[in-house]
Parts: structure tokens; sequence; C-alpha cells
């Protein structure tokens, strides 16, 4: 069975090529496969979202297997903000340095004891004939006061976690990639096909 990933992220798409290969014939981005399909991501849940990706380009694309993601950041002292609305949180068409400048303002008054939160990756399944498989992958850390590492992408460089004594953008790809939420959450799915499998 070929599998369509349903992102154009080339770290996303390295991860889950990675990851995943074993399982299915082929992989394929959206890029490869000459498809361009916009899905509104109007859920309230990450779970939602994926699976609202996953199922529209899965019936659009004809092919077999669609797997979608969707991410984002969860502050507790926030009530789980940014959350769902990451991408967007200063609002659409804004960067990520607008996004992290919102964050920390709004963070400014909240004590360290209190500036937990965590990344959360929710990753979608749809295949032909089979039932759906949706599954979700944390990561906990700390919310920094300052931007800490020059690497990774969004809210990395104010991600603090602890286990590693660094902020997600002071670790390498591959040092980020076997801890991150993404990578949690895609080793749930590993574990639901092993199981499929038996
Ligand atoms: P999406 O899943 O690609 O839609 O990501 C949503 C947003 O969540 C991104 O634009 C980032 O702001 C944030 N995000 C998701 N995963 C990560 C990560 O691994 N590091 C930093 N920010 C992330």
């Amino acid at each position: 069975m070929k599998l369509l990933i349903a992102s154009n992220n080339a770290h996303k798409v390295q991860e889950i090529s990675q990851i995943l290969s074993p399982y299915f014939e082929e992989l394929v981005t959206m890029k490869q496969a000459g498809l361009s399909i916009d899905v509104v991501e109007d859920g309230t849940t990450f779970a939602q979202n994926a699976l609202k990706k996953a199922q529209e380009i899965f019936e659009k694309s004809g092919y077999d297997a669609v797997l979608a993601d969707d991410s984002g950041l969860c502050v507790d002292a926030l009530g789980g903000a940014p959350g769902v609305y990451s991408a967007r949180y200063c609002g659409e068409g804004h960067d990520d340095a607008a996004n992290n400048a919102l964050l920390m303002k709004n963070m400014e008054e909240v004590p360290d004891p209190k500036r937990t939160c965590r990344f959360m990756c929710c990753v979608a399944l749809v295949r032909r004939g089979k039932a759906p498989i949706v599954v979700e992958g944390t990561a906990e850390g700390l919310l920094l006061r300052k931007a800490q590492g020059e690497n990774g992408f969004g809210y990395d460089p104010y991600f603090f976690y602890p286990p590693l004594k660094k902020s997600f953008a002071q670790l390498t790809s591959e040092e980020k990639n076997q801890v991150s939420h993404r990578k949690n959450a895609l080793d749930k799915l590993r574990l639901a096909l092993d199981k499929e499998g038996l």
C-alpha cells in the first residue's frame, strides 16, 4: 500500500518516513504526488484537525492510505493556549517571531513554577477498508523567558526540555526527533500497526 503524507514540511516528512517506511511499499508527499489540497483546520482539538485533514485528502486524492498530523504548544497557565491556534496565535499571516512575542507578553506575570507546558502532536491515518487510527504524543516542558538556541522552528527557542536540560532549539534535529511530541505520536502509530499485524 502506498502512503500519502499530507505535509510538505521536509522535517516532518523525514521523521515520518524514517519511522513508517517499513509499513508501506512507498511513501509520497503531496508535492511528489502533484497534489495541492487545502483543508480548513477549524477543529477545536488536534485530533479533530488531523482526522479531518487525513479524511478529506483521502477522499480527494484517491490514495489508499493518507497520514496527516496537527500539532502545537499548550501552556497550562493560559488554559491550554495557544493550542490548536499555535500557528496563528498572533493572527493569520503572522510569523513565529510575532507568535513568540505575544506568548512572552501573556506569560510575563507568570512565575517560574507555573510555566509548565507541553508540545502536542496528533497523527491520523486513514486507509481504504480499515478503521482510522488516531494517536497523540506529547513532550513536557517549561516556558522560558528568553529565547535559547538557534535550531528548530516555531516555539522551540522558548521550550525548555528538563530531561536534557536544554531548549528544543538547542538540540540537533536528531536529538529532538528522538524525544519530540511527533516522535511519540509516531511511535504509538507504529505500535498500533504492529498490533494489527499480529
Ligand atoms: P502544524 O502542526 O504544522 O500545523 O504546526 C502548528 C504550529 O505549532 C507551528 O506553526 C508551530 O508554531 C507549533 N509547533 C508544532 N510543532 C512544533 C515544534 O516541534 N516546535 C516548535 N513549534 C511547533
